[in-house]
């Protein structure tokens, strides 16, 4: 036994010395192999064909009615070089579409008195423009790498959604696009206190910052104590949101406040006003009918306004939601009862065409809010609100089950605290020069 045992320990003595040995000898070589490695001149990493340690950088955003020529003109490149160079741009950049107040930047080589070697033009974070403008001239369109990072967030409402989300340090964009998806469901501007939300969404980073929200994938809000679930769902080329049983979380408006009517005058940025005898911009529908026919809440809402003005006439408007609103001028008459404060429902009669205010025959003048502005409701496009079809339904619920377990793992914060956690989805694409009129 002792001779075993003895005869063990040796061994063991053995094997550690020789693993030393075999550490140091590693080391050693290592350190060899290092020391041969370290390259005696070090070649400066050149940008845009410029060696670093020599290019000299400027920047400036273009001003209104500024060309790239007279930039530069102004930093000394000479007037063949720029006939040249303005030659090589076409097909890759169109020169009309310089946009005043965008960045651009002039590198020169080594002397700041010398002429611009390169102007880079940029478009928006991800297109840049770059002007070679030394020996060889040529124009290349290059494409930041755009990385799409998925994102969590949850919070808890302390004062209002935008303040809440600022407090998160997220993107405020959210806050949009969450009033948009839930414009129906809930009223953001009356949110309670510890209402909360979490959210799963996409957000695009260039070199590391953000340039914006890509889209959100999956949100609850609970409001009140209940909770609305929202997924992204894309269907028949229109993308939508949907509950998690694939119901819209959308809800219609009536096409037209007026059951029989015609259209006499449309939306339009200017048109001759008949009464005014002038040019002047209509933000609204025109629905010509005789004095009297019966005017129609366009949806459920809350009416807000219900007088006379001086060119509306008598007139009421509604709101529906924290983003739609709807007004409805020179009604004959106000219906009884319909005042501010007052609730009215889809199809409701809430005042008689005619023609007081600003009107030279009986019309009523149909307006469209949307955010407090004016827009053209025939254009605006308000996506399906039928539900998810029993065809597509199994696919929809296979599609939205990952998405629904990840949100069913985010907590809601206790207090305030947020999570914002980076999913280890990251796609990424990468594709540098997408034109290029190098020789
Ligand atoms: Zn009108």
């Amino acid at each position: 036994m002792r001779i075993i045992g003895g005869l063990c320990i040796l061994a063991l003595t053995i094997f550690i010395h020789s693993c030393r040995e075999q550490t140091e000898r590693t080391q050693v070589s290592k350190d060899q192999i290092q020391r041969e490695e370290i390259p005696l001149i070090v070649e400066p990493a050149l940008i845009y064909g410029i060696p670093e340690d020599s290019a000299i950088v400027s920047k400036g955003r273009i001003r209104r009615n500024q060309f790239l020529a007279t930039i530069m003109e102004q930093n000394g490149v000479d007037g063949e070089t720029i006939y040249q160079v303005n030659q090589k741009a076409v097909g890759v950049i169109d020169l009309r579409r310089i946009k005043s107040g965008k960045e651009y930047v002039i590198y020169r080589k080594g002397d700041s008195a010398s002429s611009a070697k390169v102007l880079v033009y940029k478009d928006n974070p991800i297109d840049e423009y770059v002007f070679y403008l030394g020996d060889s001239l040529w124009v290349d369109h290059l494409q930041n790498p755009v990385d799409t990072v998925w994102r969590t967030l949850s919070g808890t409402i302390k004062s209002s959604l935008y303040m809440t989300i600022l407090e998160l340090k997220a993107n405020p964009e959210l806050v949009h696009k969450l009033s948009e998806i839930y414009a129906w469901e809930i009223d953001f501007f009356h949110l309670d206190m510890n209402d909360q939300f979490k959210i799963i969404y996409d957000e695009l980073f260039v070199n590391g910052n953000s340039v914006g929200i890509h889209r959100i994938h999956a949100a609850e809000f609970t409001h009140r104590n209940s909770p609305f679930q929202a997924y992204h769902y894309p269907i028949e080329n229109e993308e939508d949101y949907f509950d998690g049983d694939g119901e819209s979380l959308r809800k219609t408006f009536l096409k037209a406040p007026l059951r029989y009517s015609r259209i006499s005058s449309r939306y339009s940025g200017r048109r001759f006003h008949p009464v005014l005898k002038r040019y002047k911009s209509h933000r609204g529908t025109d629905y010509a009918a005789p004095t009297g026919t019966p005017i129609y809440s366009v949806g459920d809402g809350v009416i807000t306004e219900a007088r006379y003005a001086k060119y509306n006439g008598n007139y009421v408007k509604i709101r529906h939601n924290s983003v739609y609103s709807t007004q409805y001028l020179h009604m004959s008459k106000i219906k009884k009862g319909i005042r501010p404060g007052k609730v009215v429902k889809q199809g409701e009669v809430i005042g008689y065409v005619g023609s007081t205010g600003l009107a030279n025959g009986p019309h009523c003048c149909f307006r469209f809010w949307k955010n407090g502005y004016q827009v053209d409701h025939q254009r605006e496009k308000i996506p399906p609100t039928k539900p998810v079809s029993e065809e597509k339904i199994d696919e929809f619920y296979a599609y939205i089950k990952p998405i629904k377990r990840k949100l069913r793992k985010i907590d809601y914060p206790e207090d305030k605290i947020f999570l914002d956690t980076i999913l280890p989805e990251l796609a990424s694409t990468t594709n540098p020069v997408i034109r290029s009129s190098r020789p």
